[in-house]
C-alpha cells in the first residue's frame, strides 16, 4: 500500500505542497478563450491559486493587462510598454493555462522559420487530439511579438483591443518560448493549434510570439492528456452569450 501511495503522489519543490501524478498531467485552464474574445477581462482567479496548479504556462491579467508567461513557478507579466516584472500572488487573471512542466521528448533543431520548426514538432508529436506543452530555449535568429494595452470598463472585444497592440522584434537573441500546441476539437474553449509565449534570457522583453526563425533551440515536449477547465460564476460569464464560433475572429486575433 505504502509504495502504491508513494507511486502517486510526490513533492513540488516550487511549493512545498503534494501534487498528485495526475495532476501532473493535466493542463489546467482559467475560463474560455471566447470569454475574452467577448471582453470579459476581470480578474476571476488570483495568481497565487494558478501557481497551486502548474509552474508553466501562458495567460493574461485582469483588465487584459499584458501578455502572461509562467515559467519554472515564476509568472512574468509583458504589458504594451515592453518592460517585463514579475507579478505578486495577489493579481488576478481572467484567462490563462498551466502545467507543471516534465520533459518527455527532447528534439535539437537549428534553421527553421517557423513553419518548418511546427511542422517538425507535428512530426514528433503524431497526433492532433493531444495537448502538448511546448517549452523552446536557445538562440533565436529573429522573433516577432505583441502585447496588448491594459483596458478598463466597458471592455471592447479582443479583436477590436488587439488593433491597438503593440509589437516587438528581436534579432539575433537567446530566450525561451512557453506554450501549448492544443487539437482542433479545443477550439472554442482555448487556442488550437500553436500558442507561444516569449521572454528573453534576461527577462527583459518579450511577449505573445506572432513569428520566428530559430537559429539553434532545445524544444522539450510534455504530453497532457488529462484537462480541467474552470468557468468564473460571475455574473458577467453568467450573462455572456458564447453560443456563437468565433474561430474566424480568433485566428485574425492570435496570429
Ligand atoms: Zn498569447
Amino acid at each position: 500500500m505504502r509504495s502504491v501511495l508513494a507511486g502517486f503522489a510526490f513533492f513540488s519543490l516550487l511549493a512545498g505542497l503534494p501534487v498528485l501524478a495526475a495532476e501532473r498531467d493535466t493542463l489546467y485552464q482559467v475560463s474560455a478563450i471566447d470569454g475574452l474574445m467577448v471582453g470579459l477581462y476581470d480578474g476571476v482567479t488570483t495568481i497565487g491559486e494558478l501557481r497551486t496548479h502548474g509552474d508553466f504556462g501562458i495567460g493574461t491579467f485582469h483588465g487584459l493587462d499584458g501578455e502572461m508567461l509562467v515559467l519554472d513557478g515564476t509568472v512574468f507579466q509583458i504589458p504594451a510598454d515592453g518592460k517585463v516584472r514579475q507579478v505578486a500572488d495577489s493579481a488576478t487573471t481572467p484567462f490563462a493555462s498551466v502545467s507543471f512542466f516534465e520533459s518527455e521528448q527532447i528534439l535539437q533543431l537549428a534553421g527553421l522559420d517557423q513553419a518548418g520548426l511546427t511542422r517538425a514538432l507535428d512530426q514528433r508529436i503524431g497526433t492532433d487530439n493531444i495537448p502538448y506543452a511546448v517549452r523552446m530555449e536557445g538562440q533565436f535568429k529573429r522573433v516577432r511579438t505583441r502585447s496588448v494595452p491594459r483596458q478598463t470598463p466597458p471592455y471592447a472585444p479582443l479583436a477590436e483591443v488587439a488593433k491597438k497592440q503593440s509589437v516587438f522584434e528581436f534579432e539575433t537573441v537567446r530566450g525561451v518560448m512557453v506554450g501549448y500546441r492544443l487539437p482542433s476539437l479545443m477550439g472554442r474553449i482555448n487556442v488550437p493549434g500553436y500558442h507561444l509565449h516569449f521572454i528573453t534570457d534576461d527577462h527583459t522583453a518579450g511577449g505573445h510570439v506572432l513569428d520566428f526563425e530559430v537559429a539553434a533551440v532545445t524544444v522539450a515536449l510534455d504530453a497532457l492528456p488529462h484537462f480541467r477547465m474552470v468557468l468564473p460564476t460571475t455574473e458577467a460569464f453568467r450573462a455572456a452569450d458564447l453560443r456563437r464560433d468565433r474561430a474566424a475572429e480568433l485566428k485574425k486575433v492570435e496570429q
